[in-house]
């Protein structure tokens, strides 16, 4: 082998050892997004949401609590797969911020909304929804609730398997 053709073999092996490095890595970070126990969590979990207003597990901590000066309630929830709000509206609208795992957004009478990880969701004022995990990933979102002078939320029925499924 001339010097030419082995540098090009010992090019040629490094980049495919690059290559073969690098698709390992993206498996091992898509191993970890699809484990429920794996997502990360920036708030502590606080506590279980009630059953009368939740589908599955989902678990909510306060962080800003509403005051004259600010009217705003800010604060986490982390869905388990499969969980899910029921249906609500928010008198003065509501904004969320994903940040981790996959999940579900709904605004009555239009498709399903898949969020994840770094997206941002304005929900208007008095608009019947719900939000939650997808069913193999669960969901971390913060939530804002502007004005709460108007209110903060309106707690409605369950959202349906059949409702759920509807992708
Ligand atoms: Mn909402």
């Amino acid at each position: 082998m001339n010097k030419y053709i082995k540098t090009i073999a010992i090019l040629t092996g490094s980049l495919f050892l690059i290559t073969a490095c690098n698709s390992n890595t993206e498996k091992n970070q898509e191993n970890m997004k699809t484990d429920k126990n794996k997502l990360d969590a920036i708030f502590p979990k606080g506590e279980k949401g009630s059953a009368d207003l939740f589908t599955g597990n989902a678990y909510n901590i306060g962080l800003v609590a509403p005051d004259s000066t600010f009217t705003t309630a800010v604060g986490n929830v982390y869905f388990e797969p499969r969980a899910r709000s029921n249906w609500h509206t928010h008198p003065a609208g509501q904004i969320l911020i994903i940040t981790d795992g996959v999940g579900y957004h709904q605004i009555e009478g239009q498709p399903i909304e898949v969020i994840k990880k770094g997206d941002v969701v304005k929900c208007p004022p008095n608009v019947r929804h719900w939000h939650g995990a997808s069913p193999d990933v669960g969901l971390q979102q913060l939530y804002i609730v502007p004005n709460t002078e108007k209110g903060i939320v309106d707690w409605q029925e369950a959202v349906t398997n059949e409702q759920y499924k509807k992708e």
